[in-house]
């Protein structure tokens, strides 16, 4: 079959545009890496202009590759880092200010003032989150307090907001667009799990004025098309939804008890709890995974802000590598008796801790630690911070006998190997790593009557690999112990 999907994967560092075919082959794929800006301590922003110049460029070198392939694309599917959030100008199209980016921080007094009002309970209640800077809400009550004017213009309906998905919508609409689906719209802080729509109370608490929101619609949807002018035809888009949940859609996981990490900038478990809200007692999410003919399917989710973003600070602020994957062969070759332990809360610390304040350290060095051994502990950072989400996700009742992986980190064997070791879990990969394009991708064959059904999607799921955990229990023991106090240490020095 000779038809194909554009599947828009707009992450946290880079965009990329993929060519799919409903057997999940990938035939054409374009990636640009885009600036990070860090305009002051845990401030992290992105020009939605330059994140959709990467977009329209890599998607329109994959549009050439298709066309030169005789491929037909039947549309687009769109899958977006989540809770990033844009404001601009109705009229215009112009951005207010940079996009304020998942991982900023600046909002945790506001958090914390409205934490200490009591109203937490009420957001956690209504949203499956909790009163963090994580996600969009308090970032958008920011912009519209501080950048001159926004909140006048925002009241006389004259702006626009919205997560990464709508604002690429928007442009790629030539701004006739302008929706959500309701995996990204749950993770602005602002939407009811219930009801499925705005939450009134929680616009007033966050002053936001209602029409500056994006209609929320499914993840699978007929959401307008694409300008002319830019590739040319006016292709459909067909689908939109978070990355995270796009990954548990490329990875099948439609049965309550399913559940994948990812590992990219951050890492991410899901497992999916059915039609069923699942309120966790140990501070994990309630989440869309997704949502099709108006009927959501949720997931509890445990997200940690820093996995690869790790092994990004020691390449490039320490230098110490020339890039991610040889922290493979570093950690293999890193003294066995050296005890170095790095809690990797460079953005705060995310579930099950939700400490903003935290920063990240490193523990147990002496004379003789090196790269090598920042870099397994870099590795290892991670892989606990993946057992505290399982153990707090059995301590909620959720069963977790195996866990599927994703992501780019996901491609290092030694990391992998660790966590079956850690977790005392088999840990599965998928033949493709790119599962959160895939995922969006196969909601956009839904849409397009391509698939009938998500067993359509499961069968083009397949395994991998199977790693085993080789560890004794004495040793892990051992490990999981100095690791919890460290992480009790850098949160008391937080506190
Ligand atoms: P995102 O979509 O969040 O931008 P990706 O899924 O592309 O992330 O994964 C990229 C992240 O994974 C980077 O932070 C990088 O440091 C890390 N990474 C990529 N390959 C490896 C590897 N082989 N070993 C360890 N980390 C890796």
């Amino acid at each position: 079959m000779s038809h194909a999907i554009l599947a828009i994967d707009q992450g946290t560092t880079s965009s990329r545009a993929l060519l799919v075919s409903p057997d999940g082959t990938i035939h054409a794929s374009a990636q640009e890496e885009f600036p990070q800006l860090y305009p002051a301590e845990g401030q992290v922003e992105h020009d939605p202009e330059a994140i959709w110049q990467s977009v329209l460029r890599t998607s329109q070198e994959v549009m050439e590759a298709a066309k030169n392939a005789g491929r037909t694309v039947v549309g687009v599917g769109i899958t977006n880092q989540r809770e990033t959030i844009v404001l601009w100008d109705k009229e215009t199209g112009k951005p207010l200010h940079n996009a304020i980016v998942w991982q900023d921080r600046r909002t945790g007094g506001f958090c914390q003032a409205l934490r200490d009002e009591g109203k937490e309970e009420m957001v956690r209640e209504r949203t499956g989150l909790l009163l963090d800077p994580y996600f969009s809400a308090s970032k958008l009550t920011w912009l519209l307090d501080e950048v001159p004017g926004a909140r006048e213009a925002a009241e006389a309906g004259k702006l626009m907001a919205g997560t990464i998905d709508t604002w690429l919508l928007y442009k790629l609409s030539g701004g006739r667009s302008f929706l959500t689906d309701a995996t990204n719209a749950c993770r602005t802080c602002l939407f009811n799990l219930e009801t499925q729509e705005w939450d009134r109370g929680l616009l007033e608490l966050f002053r936001i004025p209602e029409g500056l929101l994006p209609q929320v619609t499914d993840s699978a949807a007929d959401f307008g098309s694409c300008d002319r002018a830019h590739f040319g035809t006016p292709l459909p888009v067909l689908s939109m939804v978070g990355d995270q949940q796009a990954a548990a859609v490329g990875q099948a996981c439609f049965t309550p008890g399913d559940i994948k990490s990812t590992y990219g900038t951050g890492c991410f478990v899901l497992v999916n709890t059915g039609e069923e809200i699942k309120r966790s007692n140990n501070k994990l999410l309630s989440t869309v995974a997704y949502r099709l003919d108006g009927k959501p399917t949720y997931s509890v989710e445990g997200s940690i802000f820093i996995a690869g973003a790790a092994v990004q600070w020691l390449r490039d602020e320490l230098r110490l590598l020339e890039n991610a994957s040889e922290t493979a062969e570093r950690a293999e070759k890193a003294k066995a008796d050296a005890d170095v332990i790095m809690v990797p809360a460079f953005a705060g610390m995310g579930a099950p801790h939700w400490s903003p304040d935290a920063r990240a350290a490193v523990f147990g060095m002496t004379r003789a630690t090196g790269p090598d051994e920042l870099a397994r502990a870099a590795l290892e950072g991670v892989v606990y911070q993946t057992m505290d989400l399982i153990d707090a996700m059995r301590a909620d009742g959720l069963a977790c006998d195996a866990l599927s992986v994703d992501g780019g980190m996901a491609a290092n064997d030694w990391f992998v190997q660790r966590l079956s070791d850690i977790l005392a879990l088999p840990v599965d990969r998928p033949a493709a790593l790119e599962t959160t394009a895939l995922g969006a991708a196969y909601l956009g064959f839904l849409q397009a009557g391509i698939f009938l059904s998500l067993d359509d999607i499961a069968q083009q799921v397949s395994r991998d690999h199977r790693f085993e955990p080789q560890m004794s229990a004495e040793d892990r023991d051992r490990r999981l112990r100095r690791w919890k106090a460290c992480v009790e240490a850098v949160l008391s020095v937080a506190a």
